[in-house]
């Protein structure tokens, strides 16, 4: 979709490639394929769907109202969907060197520094869960991104130095301060990297404007983070495939339905760097200074919110299986690990993703 104001350097760095959607959108309609109401038809309430797809942050998205939708609401649609997805990318890109946390990681002092509302909001929900998960989250995880590679700027040859990339990495040099509206750096070397939780948070952003229009009924996913709202107008739920985690191949493991909830998945097996016969996912430990090494597995996380869903996969898949799960069980996270386990694949369920069962249709374990 080329919108209005659709700016060139959008096209700029964005690497759009197969990590991009890591759960594949399956919206099945008992009756037959996906019907999507393309803009611009006449607003006749023919159960169609109505569709916005375009870029942003270096991945897709892609957006389904069910509700008839006139020209003019089309327009309204499209537009709130542009800004508030631009509005994410414009004060949260790494990959672009004006956005307002490519200045905050720039701002080499202990001094506050003002940042949006929604840049506050963001770096306290990342704290949140960094807390809840033992640091398994962590934004301040930035260098270590940088120095192996995954983030905008290509890898430094040899490994990085360690020690000196591992002083800046704990969540809690970040001070936020939402009264003020700032955020200081206990040390004025740490810089942030919003990639695990920005997408999640664009979708709720996304999601609060159509009901503001009056549009409650939509599935709204960026990047392979994706939001519910209320059933369809048949009274079915929106209906979501969990991929399997294999690289290469796109094939469906599970369905889950969901009504008002948000889903997730991160894995280890679209982004990756093999060293030294070591394939290292784009996952990093905190706690090591390491990214994770590749298992060939995703963790998918059920929550009410899209920003929290996307922070929680990222955390339980940075942890191995064990000590993921018993978090998950510990914090109540509605999580389900799949894996492959000799050509099959497995999954595990917390608890809370359990109770749930009756809404995950049979999983394909083939
Ligand atoms: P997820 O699991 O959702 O997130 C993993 C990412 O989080 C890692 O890639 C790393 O950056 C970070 N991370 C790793 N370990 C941890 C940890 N322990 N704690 C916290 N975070 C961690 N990509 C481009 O190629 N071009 C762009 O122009 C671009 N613009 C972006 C703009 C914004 C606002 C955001 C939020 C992201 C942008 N990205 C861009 C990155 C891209 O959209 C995805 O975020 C990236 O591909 C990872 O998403 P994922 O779903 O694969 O992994």
């Amino acid at each position: 979709m080329s919108g209005p104001g659709l700016r060139d350097r959008r096209t700029e760095r964005s690497r759009l490639d197969g990590r991009r959607v890591l759960v594949l959108v399956c919206v099945l309609i008992l009756l037959g394929a996906l019907t999507l109401w393309r803009p611009g038809n006449s607003s006749r309430d023919s159960g169609a769907l109505f569709e916005v797809s375009g870029a942003t942050m270096g991945t897709t998205f892609r957006i389904l109202v069910d509700a008839p939708v006139s020209p003019e609401q089309a327009d309204r649609i499209r537009a709130l969907v542009r800004a508030r997805l631009d509005r994410v990318d414009d004060l949260m890109s790494a990959y672009d060197s004006a956005s307002e946390v490519s200045r905050f990681n720039r701002h080499r002092s202990t001094a506050p520094f003002s940042l949006s509302a929604e840049v506050i909001e963001v770096l306290s929900l990342a704290a949140a869960v960094s807390e809840a998960s033992d640091g398994a989250f962590d934004v301040t995880v930035a260098s270590l991104v940088d120095a192996w590679g995954f983030g905008p700027e290509e890898r430094r040859s040899g490994t990085p130095d360690e020690e000196e990339v591992q002083a800046r990495v704990d969540f809690r040099q970040i001070e936020v301060d939402p009264v003020s509206g700032t955020a200081a750096k206990t040390d004025p070397r740490v810089t942030v990297d919003l990639s695990g939780i920005g997408k999640g948070y664009g979708v709720e952003l996304v999601a609060e404007g159509l009901r503001e229009l009056g549009f409650p009924s939509f599935l709204v996913e960026v990047g392979g983070e994706l939001k519910a709202g209320q059933r369809k107008r048949d009274g079915t739920p929106w209906r979501v495939a969990i991929e399997k985690p294999v690289e290469g191949i796109r094939s469906v493991y599970g369905i889950v339905a969901l009504v008002d909830e948000a889903i997730a998945t991160s894995g280890d097996y679209r982004r990756f760097q093999d060293t030294d016969s070591v394939r290292w996912s784009h996952l990093i430990d905190p706690d090591e200074g390491l990214p994770v090494r590749f298992r060939g597995a995703s963790v998918t996380v059920l929550h009410e919110n899209a920003a929290r869903a996307d922070a929680w996969a990222t955390a339980l898949a940075v942890r191995s299986p064990d000590e993921a799960y018993a978090l998950a069980v510990r914090e109540g996270i509605a999580a389900v690990f799949v894996h492959e386990d000799a050509g099959a694949f497995r999954s595990r369920m917390s608890p809370v993703f359990a109770e749930r069962r009756q809404a995950l249709e049979e999983l394909d374990e083939s």
